[in-house]
């Protein structure tokens, strides 16, 4: 029932909310790191890809200018001097793309020691094949190595390409189906152009084909054979790349009918011994014409891969950008919460438990809510100063009330009852040191004074006695009226003189006072007095004692104390 109440210390309370708030924020400082380095992780990685996919390309790219270029020499090299002025011009632009997009090719893919060896080993066969722009063939020699310096030029750059490809495929294992179709693709344009190569020279002398050579074309188409089939049946980014298998199929188709039936066509003638059906020079046109869609095919197929990648990019990215704007809105969230939640209802809370605690300590609270928190807080506030001005007016009531039960209304001394509690519980706190002393006084033939000057009188000597006892006492001795005109006083004290001393003047002083009566004549009063003290003890026992010896101070003449330690009755 006594339990104190109290108020938290704001301080801690926003420590404590700051802890959790810092919690939260380390909490989500550690998610929102590992969701934005997980997707950074994959933008970048999505974005390597673009890169090297883009120098790939850029690799096939080359090799396949190359393969084109060599088609172009050819048709120089075998062309009747009436076609070599079409045919240079047509090798000039192939060797400017060519050149173009060599110059292109990043340090990193082709370093420049193996970017001078390839342009050199280039620069040697386009002089080699540059003697037969408008020279017809004198020797054959010269001409079989003119197309073979082209040949050897190109595998030249072809070893550079297949060392960046394995490095790609070590960065993104992914990317092989693409990358091994793309360069099955590279493989087939170049396979198929230096097919042709082989027969030029036989078509040229009109000659058969020799052993070597028929063997050489065997086992080219044999290659060739192996690649449409790996370019069939590998891969699986068709989901993707829609029209490309529709366009593999034409170009197949397209290959089949026209450069292979050639090939076949007068390979049969040369094992029949029948002279060649066309010359080098319409082989050469016709063949290369043949291979047209083969580049259609290989830039639908890198396009088609690249923008994949760019699209595999974009999302990433895409990805990257909604964490990073969700995981802003959830700090802003968070952050916005703590200040509400602090600033609109913690703050005013605490501000409600000071309040609170006030209003149990009985002290008054002018200023309650000051608008800036939320509607129900602040009807809390307006609910809670009602609640204080009740208790506050029950508290009023209630003390006015216990008052009157533990009062004497005539002479306002403690009634019978409320004597009772207090002096035993200040019997209580007595002990051998500083024992507790009870006075009773009872005055002396009071009833005649009723009798003689009235009721009325006999009231006003009863105030007057009262008044007299509180003068001479201290705070927090018990004085109480017992009934009619008996008095009672307890209080603690160590020695016997101050109680002698304290007795005595009370009688003294009730001799003393004078009273009028109704006609203005004056009498005087006595009293007379028994004592007892102790401590351990009931104050029943006690109030006996002292009724006793105020009994005995009655019956030996009235107007004395009597029970007074080593004292006779006076
Ligand atoms: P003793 O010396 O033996 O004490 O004689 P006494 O007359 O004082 O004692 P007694 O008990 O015979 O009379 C007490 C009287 O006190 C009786 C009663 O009318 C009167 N009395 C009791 N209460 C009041 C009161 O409130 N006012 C007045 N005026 N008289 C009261
Ligand atoms: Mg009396
Ligand atoms: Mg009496």
């Amino acid at each position: 029932m006594n339990k104190k109440l109290k108020a938290s210390s704001p301080s801690n309370v926003l420590r404590y909310l700051w802890g959790s708030a810092a919690a939260t924020i380390a909490l989500t400082t550690i998610l929102s790191w590992w969701l934005l380095s997980g997707s950074w992780d994959a933008w970048k990685t999505a974005r390597s890809d673009v890169i090297q996919f883009d120098h790939f390309y850029l690799a096939l790219q080359v090799s396949n200018d190359l393969a084109s270029e060599r088609a172009f020499a050819n048709e120089l090299v075998l062309s009747a001097p009436s076609s070599k002025a079409k045919a240079w011009q047509a090798l000039e632009a192939s060797r400017r793309l060519t050149d173009n997009d060599l110059a292109k090719m990043p340090e990193h893919l082709l370093s420049p020691t193996l970017l001078a060896a390839t342009t050199e080993q280039l620069g040697r066969s386009r002089d080699v094949v540059d003697r037969y722009r408008s020279a017809g063939i004198k020797e054959l020699g010269n001409a079989q190595q003119a197309i073979d310096a082209m040949l050897s030029a190109t595998d030249f750059y072809h070893e550079a390409m297949f060392r960046h490809t394995r490095e790609f495929l070590l960065m993104e294992p992914a990317a092989l189906g693409p990358i091994l179709r793309a360069q099955a693709l590279g493989e087939l344009r170049d396979a198929t152009g230096r097919l042709g190569a082989h027969l030029l020279i036989p078509l040229f002398t009109k000659t058969p084909i020799t052993i070597e050579g028929i063997e050489d074309l065997s086992r080219g188409i044999e290659r060739i054979n192996v690649l449409w089939w790996l370019l069939d049946t590998q891969g699986d980014e068709s989901g993707y790349l829609n029209d490309f298998r529709d366009l593999l199929k034409s170009t197949h188709k397209q290959y089949q009918e026209e450069g292979a039936e050639l090939i076949n066509t007068l390979m049969n003638e040369s094992k029949q011994g029948v002279p060649f059906s066309i010359d080098a020079d319409q082989f050469a046109a016709r063949y290369h014409a043949s291979l047209s869609t083969f580049d259609d095919l290989l830039d639908t197929y890198l396009a088609g891969v690249k923008k994949h990648y760019l699209n595999a990019e974009k999302e990433a990215l895409f990805h990257l950008v909604l964490v990073v704007i969700i995981l802003a809105l959830l700090c802003l969230l968070t952050m916005g919460l703590i200040f509400y939640i602090r600033s609109r209802v913690l703050q005013p809370i605490l501000r409600l438990n000071q309040i609170a605690t006030g209003i149990i300590a009985g002290q008054h609270n002018e200023t309650l809510g000051d608008g800036s928190t939320t509607e129900e807080v602040q009807e809390l506030f307006s609910s809670l100063g009602t609640l204080g001005n009740r208790l506050r007016e029950q508290t009023r009531l209630s003390k006015k009330l216990q008052r009157q039960s533990d009062e004497d209304p005539l002479t306002r001394l403690f009634n019978r009852r409320a004597f009772d509690t207090l002096a035993g519980e200040l019997l209580q706190q007595a002990n051998q040191d500083s024992p507790a002393w009870l006075i009773m006084m009872d005055v002396d033939r009071f009833k005649s004074i009723n009798d003689t000057w009235g009721h009325p009188v006999g009231d006003q000597v009863l105030i007057k006695l009262a008044v007299t006892l509180k003068k001479y006492s201290r705070p927090g001795d018990v004085i109480g009226r017992l009934g009619g005109e008996e008095f009672a006083v307890m209080f603690r004290t160590p020695g016997h003189e101050d109680i002698t001393g304290y007795t005595t003047r009370i009688q003294n002083e009730i001799r003393k006072l004078q009273f009028t009566g109704p006609q203005g004549e004056t009498f005087s009063i006595t009293a007379s007095f028994g004592v007892a003290s102790g401590w351990n003890r009931a104050l029943s026992e006690m109030l006996s004692e002292a009724d006793a010896e105020l009994y005995r101070a009655k019956n030996t003449g009235r107007d004395k104390i009597c029970g007074l330690p080593d004292s006779a009755p006076q």
